[in-house]
């Protein structure tokens, strides 16, 4: 079964533009997966792709949401709190649902397969397995005080939860590709009652506003850090372990620096 992505590397999953190929990949797919949790809906392109290869019939026959099994983390800005965060990637256990919901499904749909399938799921369950342990203990050593991170998308919530830190932003959804004023102004507040070493500055966003506020408090931008995307095939984060591992890194570093 061929392996595909979708939408290009560092670009915003939440507003896709299908190109006409990608529309004949999904056509002629034997399972089609996507995130789910409100993630492809910021300008519907993902129904309306699914719409325009006539597979509007196939959802959970072929196509299936990758995130069963998360505990939802809701966003929090006023108006928007029935909406549910789709950044449950960022926490290794749910990776580890994702990995075992596409097993499921590809088992099910080429059982001949089967057991490569169970045994590829195994081995990289068992690496992410690994990192989660050595995640939770390192970030359990990062200063109480200093456990605020701060990104420009405030996609961090699954990962704070799960690593014990405190998730801040300057806009909570990338449906934003700037900061506002107002924006600006409550994040500097915030930054300016805490003790953060470092900001982060995200690979998908334009990072102006995170050079502005960097520029506006004194605290410096300790690296990039991934979310919504992979790094460039060949290059440091080029898979999901590789950048969940280089966010680990770099954000117990520069929060415990
Ligand atoms: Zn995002």
């Amino acid at each position: 079964m061929p392996e595909r992505l979708l939408w290009p590397v560092a670009t915003d999953p939440h507003e896709y533009e299908p190109l006409p190929t990608d529309a004949k990949s999904v056509a002629k797919a034997d399972l089609i997966f996507y995130n789910g949790l409100n993630l492809e809906v910021g300008n519907g392109w993902f129904k309306k792709m699914i719409d325009s290869a006539g597979r509007s019939g196939d959802y959970n026959k072929n196509i299936f949401i990758v995130s069963n099994g998360v505990d939802p983390i809701h966003l929090k800005s006023e108006g928007q709190e029935k909406q549910i965060d789709p950044h449950a990637w960022l926490d290794i256990q749910n990776g580890i649902r994702y990995i075992r919901n596409m097993e499921k499904q590809m088992a099910k749909k080429d059982p001949g397969n089967a057991k490569a399938y169970h045994k590829n799921a195994d081995a990289y369950v068992k690496k992410l397995e690994d990192l989660d342990k050595e995640a939770k203990e390192k970030m359990a050593a990062v200063p109480e005080e200093q456990s605020d991170l701060i990104t420009s998308e405030g996609a961090f919530k699954y990962f704070s939860r799960a690593y014990g830190l405190r998730p801040e932003y300057i806009w909570e959804i990338n449906t934003e590709e700037q900061g506002t004023p107002d924006q600006m102004k409550r994040i500097i507040a915030i930054i300016k009652e805490h003790k953060m070493p470092h900001l982060f500055v995200e690979t998908s966003v334009n990072p102006k506003s995170m050079e502005t506020l960097s520029k506006e408090t004194g605290i410096k931008i300790y690296s990039k850090i991934f979310t919504d995307s992979l790094a460039k095939k060949g290059n440091p984060g080029d898979t999901y372990y590789e950048m969940i591992k280089w966010n680990l890194d770099h954000i117990h570093e520069g929060l415990s620096n």
